[in-house]
């Protein structure tokens, strides 16, 4: 099998409205994951934004990548409450200036603007793996990301190892000591409870093996 998925934005806005959907299904869940080590509203701050993010996808039929991803950060930046707001924001500003006046994005070209977002919230944050962030969950979804496509993967296969690292970075979140954010506060008292940044941070790469596989692959 190749790589040979062109992605254009009806596909990633469908990837971006079924995030949304799940952040809104997933809201109490978050919410209560950061009642456990933060301020109880990962949930809502991520739900608001989204939100409003959802409201404005239709307008960016025909528009170029650039324009889709950054008025996406944009509204993060100005409606998500909390660090979360910033760091979302930055993911999806750096999406788009990494794919520019694009109107398809080839899976690589995916691969490399998912990993400009990330390096962007590591810079934006400052938090390193093992700090028990969102971070924690990206990086390892990333590589994935990388190393499949590097060995032939489809895309679809490639978010579905993406998602299974992400998922399995989210997890590992639970043993890890917090040292930025809310968290950090509680010092070893963070032990134990699974980060709530690290959970959205995996949905939103679950949602895009979802959303980018065909539907005969999506629950192989
Ligand atoms: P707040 O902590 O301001 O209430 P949220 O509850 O919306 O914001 O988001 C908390 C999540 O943000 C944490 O679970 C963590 O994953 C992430 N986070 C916090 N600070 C940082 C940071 N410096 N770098 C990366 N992620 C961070
Ligand atoms: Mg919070």
């Amino acid at each position: 099998m190749t790589s040979d998925t062109t992605l254009n934005i009806a596909i990633l806005t469908d990837w971006i409205n079924r995030y949304a959907n799940q952040i809104s299904d997933n809201k109490a869940y978050l919410t209560e994951l950061d009642a456990a080590i933060g301020d109880a509203d990962h949930g809502i701050n991520m739900q608001h934004g989204f939100e409003a993010v959802q409201q404005r996808l239709p307008g960016f039929a025909g528009e170029p990548m650039s324009v889709f991803f950054k008025n996406i950060g944009m509204t993060l930046l100005s409606k998500v409450g909390g660090a979360s707001g910033p760091l979302y924001g930055t993911l999806f500003l750096r999406m788009g200036m990494a794919s520019a006046d694009k109107s398809t994005l080839t899976p690589t070209e995916f691969a490399e603007a998912l990993a400009a977002g990330v390096e962007g919230i590591r810079q934006r944050g400052s938090a390193r793996p093992g700090d028990k962030t969102m971070v924690d969950a990206l990086t390892p979804a990333v590589l994935a990301l990388h190393q499949a496509l590097d060995n032939g993967a489809t895309l679809c296969e490639a978010l579905q190892a993406a998602a299974a690292a992400g998922e399995a970075g989210m997890k590992a979140t639970i043993s890890m000591q917090a040292y930025k954010g809310r968290a950090s506060y509680l010092g070893p008292r963070s032990i134990g409870h699974q980060d709530p940044g690290a959970t959205s941070a995996y949905l939103l790469i679950k949602s895009a093996a979802e959303s980018f596989c065909p539907a005969e692959q999506a629950t192989s």
